[in-house]
């Protein structure tokens, strides 16, 4: 008997979004042809070739040697709760820093290890002090110091050279968490010595959400080996997901194929284009952005600009100014979604991602046009066309610098 009532859901038909947030970011086309290909099984013998692909191109990402190198099958929070869990028994000491709602969340996952975490804070907006982890781990045993290499809840950087510093006066592995920075600013694993790097297929991979590359090195291999104890979830422990993307593909959990496919080519995207020259197109548009936002009278949250995260930019939103009455006319006029603040942040900053596919020059003069028409609708006093206007002047002004530093 057919259920009569089912044509009251219709057919699925998604509105099509500019996503200038940070994450989700919009998918290239290729990236839905490829995930659109045909299901085979996670035991066949295509299949487990293949992943020698996704495991090859995911270490010239990371831009990494290490064995480990896999996405695990779990969006990016999955990917803070693996590198936690297999880096300490529960009882050790770490120490997180936290700036912001992700990096908290790295504390509190190890808090329920449950481990012994030192939290060295820093506000939101500011980078967490390496003297400050020095002081807190002084004379103690750390397993780990943890950071978000770009905290996107509050829009800041911070530079991960002077955390292995001091992880390493501290005799402690580094985790960093690099979800919203991987393939959108400069990042290299095995140069700058990060022990469990990991980040999520949706940001600046501009994968479809649901993966979580992670890549470990040798010493966290040593540090798994030599366990008092199991991982405690059986999910994450990394040892036996690796005897699936290791040599043996011994069957561990039902991967996500699709996705699979989907991150695959979003990945050779990001080779095709390279990895500098990403670096550069991100870095290019996020002037663009700030230029004009500054220019329409708004101003940056993160008010020192070298801390500024390059693929998720806070803006302070006015007085007066109604933070979900802007977003939702974004939206319904324009088909745009930006993103606002949560926690202490809610309803004082507004949160523009500019992340891989999402992360272009016509994308960032349609967000500032629209975003001018929308504070002009809601009251604020700006001059039509001021935003748009600084953001060209920004592109012709780095456009100018290339074709200098060409002819040099
Ligand atoms: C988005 C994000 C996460 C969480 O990723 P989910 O895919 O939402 O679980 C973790 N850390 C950082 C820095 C992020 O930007």
């Amino acid at each position: 008997m057919s259920d009569t009532h089912y044509h009251e859901i219709g057919e699925l038909l998604p509105p099509q979004r500019l996503m200038l947030t940070p994450g989700p970011s919009c998918l290239d086309p290729r990236v839905y042809r490829a995930m659109a290909a045909p299901m085979v099984g996670h035991m066949d013998p295509w299949f487990t070739k293949m992943m020698d692909d996704v495991q090859e191109l995911l270490r010239r990402v990371f831009q990494t040697h290490n064995r480990i190198t896999f996405p695990l099958s779990a969006s990016g929070s999955g990917g803070i709760e693996a590198a936690v869990m297999n880096a300490v028994d529960p009882g050790d000491e770490c120490i997180v820093c936290v700036n912001g709602a992700f990096s908290e969340r790295m504390a509190i996952i190890a808090e329920r290890i449950p481990a012994k975490v030192i939290r060295v804070d820093a506000p939101y907006g500011r980078t967490v002090d390496p003297e400050d982890v020095r002081r807190a781990g002084k004379g103690r045993k750390i397993r780990f110091v943890g950071l978000a290499h770009g905290e996107t809840s509050s829009g800041i950087v911070q530079r991960v050279r002077d955390y292995r510093k001091v992880a390493d006066e501290l005799g402690a592995l580094l985790i960093v968490d690099a979800v919203a920075t991987l393939a959108g600013i400069p990042l290299d694993v095995d140069k700058e010595k990060i022990d469990i790097c990991f980040s999520g297929a949706q940001k600046a991979i501009s994968a479809p959400p649901g993966m979580a590359p992670i890549t470990v090195n040798s010493r966290v291999e040593e540090v798994m080996q030599a366990r008092k104890e199991p991982v405690r979830s059986w999910y994450f422990d990394l040892t036996p997901a690796m005897s699936y993307w290791g040599k043996e593909r011994l069957y561990h959990h039902t991967p996500p194929i699709s996705l699979i496919y989907g991150m695959r080519e979003a990945l050779r995207a990001v080779l095709e284009e390279g990895l500098e020259a990403r670096w550069e197109r991100h870095a290019s548009n996020q002037q663009a952005l700030i230029a004009g936002v500054e220019a329409m009278g708004l101003e940056p949250f993160v008010s020192n600009p070298p801390d500024r995260l390059i693929t998720v930019t806070a803006v302070n939103i006015p007085a007066g100014i109604d933070d979900v009455k802007v977003r939702k006319q974004l939206l319904d006029e324009f088909d745009i979604e930006i993103a606002g603040g949560f926690g202490p942040l809610k309803g004082k900053i507004w949160r523009v991602g500019l992340m891989g596919y999402s992360c272009q020059k016509p994308n960032v003069l349609t967000f500032l046009s629209a975003l001018e028409k929308t504070l002009l609708d809601q009251g604020f006093r700006t001059s039509a066309g001021a935003g748009v206007g600084a953001a060209i002047g920004s592109y012709q002004q780095s456009t100018h610098h290339a074709a200098v530093g060409a002819k040099k």
